[in-house]
């Protein structure tokens, strides 16, 4: 009988990659997509610049497989957006590996004839993942499964509990939860001369301010304001030069000099309860009345969550807080450190008490936002290996991660989930902020 495959579920950097590594072991493996394409949710984010170099961006492994298919490889210090990242290194790698199934939506995963309550047999039986394609439902069994589905379909509400704000979906129409191309006309004229309002303060909000500020030089009757949860902007936008990754350095620097000197007014200590309309516009109320008002659009950049409903069968051990698992998130909780402290991890952190399960890649930082491709890359060299049985490949540290420049332990953390960021929290900024006590009170 032959063996059944290992199924990835995600054809992003991280899934890719561990089919890479898959390949390299000679192990079957099928990896399911629910997009239509490579790094389906990479091209959603296309005008956005990485902070990371190409150098960082693709796996070892993969790269073999590539150089023998006639792949040049791009310059190594050479900063591409989500859009080259899919078209340069995503596509041609899926290309090239030819085990990726598109439109193929996993909608749940399961061991073969066992619930998540049933001991008997269980550890002999494979997985049987079910899937959601155009041609209907199928059913596929697997010795392993690796979650690499990312959380870019989560994004988080605006809601400072983290619920939707009452009125978030009534208002859903001038809410956006992505990062606006102000390159595309019409997103453009969507926020020029209105009153903008940035949620969150992780990489992605901070690249929308600097967007929306320069649109606001550019249209002087724009108005942007950036609502931060917490009572100060902390250490959000980064350790500047002496963060090892440059550019994620240097666009902290620029999100701070738009709030420092461009046309931003940052209201601190305000977490979203409501949304109602305000005549036209809509009325921002915080969870102690304090009024954000004449609001034309908002840009909710809060986060992101992992979909847990597709692994309601498996047994998993998660953190309670993160969603991460258990043995991962005291290395990655931001209410505790920064990214520098992250060090690189493997099978045995990434392990469940289901055996050949794991969650890899983006979704495996469940709510934390401190997730490094190069960290993914090395998640999944060491999960193939475990898979392999080369426990000693799995247990060796084979990365070592650039730091952050920021010192983390505040033990302040709130809404540094800002979204594709790194994580925050430390010492007060020299930014100028309203706080939320000087606004207008609801009622
Ligand atoms: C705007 C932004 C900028 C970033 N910049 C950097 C950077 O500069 N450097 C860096 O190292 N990291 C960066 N990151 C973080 C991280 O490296 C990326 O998010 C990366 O794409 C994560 O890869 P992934 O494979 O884990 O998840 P994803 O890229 O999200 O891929 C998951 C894939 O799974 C698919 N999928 C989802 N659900 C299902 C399902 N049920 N069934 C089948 N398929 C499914 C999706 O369509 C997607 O193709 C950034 C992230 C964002 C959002």
């Amino acid at each position: 009988m032959t063996e059944s495959p290992v199924v990835v579920i995600g054809a992003g950097p991280v899934g890719l990659a561990a089919a890479a590594h898959l390949d390299g072991r000679n192990i079957p493996a099928i990896v399911l997509e629910s997009g239509t394409v490579a790094g389906a949710a990479v091209k959603q984010w296309a005008h956005i610049r990485l902070f990371s170099p190409w150098s960082e961006l693709i796996d070892p492994q993969a790269a073999k497989i590539l150089a023998q298919h006639g792949w040049s490889e791009p310059p190594n210090e050479h900063y591409p957006t989500g859009g080259e990242w899919a078209r340069d290194y995503l596509q041609p790698l899926a290309d090239a590996l030819g085990v990726v199934r598109y439109e193929h939506t996993v909608v749940g995963v399961s061991r073969r004839g066992r619930d998540l309550v049933v001991d008997a047999g269980r550890e002999h039986e494979p997985f049987t993942i079910h899937i959601s394609s155009p041609d209907g439902e199928h059913r596929i069994v697997a010795r392993a499964v690796i979650d690499a589905s990312g959380t870019w379909h989560g994004a988080n509400p605006l809601g400072g509990d983290g619920l939707p704000a009452v009125g978030e979906h009534a208002h859903a129409a001038r809410i956006a939860y992505r990062v606006p191309d102000l390159t595309d006309a019409e997103m453009r004229s969507r926020y020029a001369g209105k009153h903008v309002v940035v949620a969150g303060t992780g990489a992605s909000a901070q690249t929308a301010l600097i967007g929306l500020s320069r649109l606001a030089r550019e249209v002087p009757s724009t108005r942007v304001s950036w609502l931060v949860r917490r009572s100060s902007p902390g250490a959000a936008f980064g350790g500047g030069e002496q963060d090892e990754l440059p550019e994620r350095g240097a666009l902290g620097a620029r999100a701070q000099a738009a709030v420092t000197d461009g046309p931003v007014t940052t209201i601190t200590g305000f977490r979203t309860s409501t949304i109602e309309a305000d005549g036209e516009r809509l009325r921002l109320v915080s969870f102690d009345d304090s009024v954000v008002d004449g609001v034309d659009e908002v840009v909710a950049l809060t986060g992101f969550r992992p979909d847990l409903s597709i692994l309601s069968e498996v047994r998993l051990d998660l953190d309670p807080v993160l969603q991460a698992p258990r043995t991962l998130a005291p290395l990655i909780d931001p209410n505790v450190h920064s990214c520098g402290t992250v060090y690189p991890h493997g099978a045995k952190e990434l392990a469940h008490p289901e055996p050949g399960f794991y969650l890899a890649g983006m979704k495996s930082y469940g709510r934390a936002t401190s997730f490094l491709a190069l960290t993914g890359f090395e998640q999944v060299r060491s999960v193939v290996a475990e898979i392999a049985g080369d426990h000693e490949a799995a247990a060796r540290v084979e990365l070592t991660l650039p730091e952050t420049g920021v010192c983390g332990g505040s033990g302040d953390f709130d809404d540094a989930t800002g979204g594709g960021g790194c994580c925050v929290p430390a010492a007060t900024s020299t930014v100028g902020f309203i706080d939320v006590g000087t606004l207008s009170r609801h009622r």
